[in-house]
């Protein structure tokens, strides 16, 4: 699908493409494809988010008083189709797609101002603390427990999940300060350092060998009351908030378009007479084309200001389920030559092959590890039955 771009969206879209040929390094790309996870390292994202904040351009989505570009949605739209196509890495998107709108609406002036710029300029790296063991779907059930004592709260449980929490200096967390009424109205969310004495880290290895999440313990950790945002029993309504931007707040389809390519490459080159792969693939081209659309649509209503909205569900859980037909698709495609195995993590520090060698290796720990894109974030079921609530007012 190709959009109808005015000269002034040409000129724009050349001026990225130029800026993105300078700026992205080899290293990078080779980085971005074989990382068979779900978000680029921070240590190969954080010299490109450097460059993008010089020019003005890490947080297009903001409003341009916090430091967004002013773009319109089709801008928006070119700019990250451009980054995808080029294989630019992104840096702890966590910040700037969920912290920074976050903080806008429910963080206090003093907040807003020492840590939006933060965000900006790649100083911190935050992750997310919402996920306990057994309070997943059932979040509202978690049970870390922050207890006041002065100017603290001191903060004993654990979250598990933590995406680069290993990678972090800041966690964003949901944590429990009353068990009375409602579970919902007990919660409070709070902003901590993640070396403050009493918080451990303990590696998970994802099914596809990578080390990307996490376990995280808090032991008695004292942290100050000034990292509470909002009111102290207010955080379910934050948290619900931060996950309309986290499930809808991030354009996907340039991403999803450029494996999308890959794939199509690979379906020309192993199996070019294959009517019933090229009927599969002509599906999920389809499918891309419709998300991009709604995706565009979103993208110009917030323009107009404001959060995803129920919407954000139904982008989930497209964008997942069409990123996990785009993997299983390319095996299919590949076939035998997908199911080498490197056990070692990450493929770009672990491998020296011809290029295309090492990116086959990737397929299969991609595939197994985008098994979890329906689960992340909210899992489909949860979804589905947002949307029936709230779209279908069922
Ligand atoms: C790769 C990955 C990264 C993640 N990163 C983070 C992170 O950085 N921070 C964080 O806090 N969390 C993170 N999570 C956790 C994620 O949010 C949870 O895994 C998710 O919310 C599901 O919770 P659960 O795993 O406890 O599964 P459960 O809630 O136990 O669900 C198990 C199954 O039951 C179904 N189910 C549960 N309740 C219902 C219901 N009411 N109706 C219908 N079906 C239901 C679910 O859909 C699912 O199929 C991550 C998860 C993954 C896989």
């Amino acid at each position: 699908m190709d959009l109808v771009l005015t000269p002034e969206d040409i000129a724009f879209r050349d001026e990225v493409r130029a800026f993105l040929k300078e700026n992205v390094t080899d290293d990078m790309r080779r980085a971005g494809a074989l990382t068979a996870g779900f978000l680029d390292d921070p240590e190969v994202a954080i010299d490109f988010h450097k460059v993008l904040y010089e020019k003005g351009w890490v947080a297009p989505h903001w409003p341009k008083e916090y430091g967004g570009t002013g773009w319109t949605p089709v801008q928006r739209n070119i700019f990250e189709n451009e980054c995808a196509r080029a294989g630019a890495p992104s840096y702890n998107g966590m910040a700037r797609q969920f912290v920074g709108p976050m903080l806008m609406r429910y963080g206090s002036q003093e907040q807003k101002d020492f840590f939006l710029p933060r965000i900006l300029k790649g100083e911190d790296h935050w992750c997310q603390g919402y996920s306990e063991p057994g309070s997943g779907s059932d979040l509202a059930s978690l049970k870390t427990k922050a207890e006041s004592d002065g100017d603290d709260y001191i903060v004993n449980g654990q979250k598990i999940w933590t995406t680069h929490a290993h990678k972090s200096n800041r966690i964003f967390a949901l944590v429990r300060t009353s068990s009375e009424g409602k579970k919902q109205a007990g919660i409070t969310f709070l902003l901590m350092e993640m070396e403050t004495p009493g918080i451990t880290v303990r590696p998970i290895i994802g099914n596809g060998g990578d080390h990307e999440f996490n376990e995280v313990f808090f032991d008695n950790v004292r942290t100050p009351k000034s990292g509470r945002v909002g009111e102290e029993n207010q955080g379910w309504e934050i948290a619900k908030y931060l996950l309309e931007f986290e499930r809808g707040g991030a354009p996907s389809a340039g991403k999803v378009r450029s494996r999308f390519r890959k794939l199509a490459a690979a379906a020309k080159k192993y199996c070019p007479d294959d009517p019933d792969m090229a009927s599969r693939i002509a599906e999920l081209g389809i499918d891309i084309d419709a998300m991009e659309m709604l995706e565009i649509k979103d993208l110009s209503e917030r323009q107009m200001g404001g959060n995803p909205g129920p919407v954000s569900s139904l982008l989930k859980l497209r964008w997942s389920q069409i990123r996990q037909e785009t993997t299983e698709l390319m095996l299919d495609v590949v076939g035998a030559d997908a199911l080498r195995w490197a056990p070692e993590r990450p493929l770009y520090e672990a491998l020296q092959l011809p290029r295309e060698e090492e990116e086959l290796l990737s397929l299969g720990p991609r595939y197994m590890n985008y098994r979890a894109y329906t689960i992340l974030g909210g899992t489909s079921e949860i979804q589905t039955t947002i949307l029936a609530k709230t779209m279908l007012g069922l």
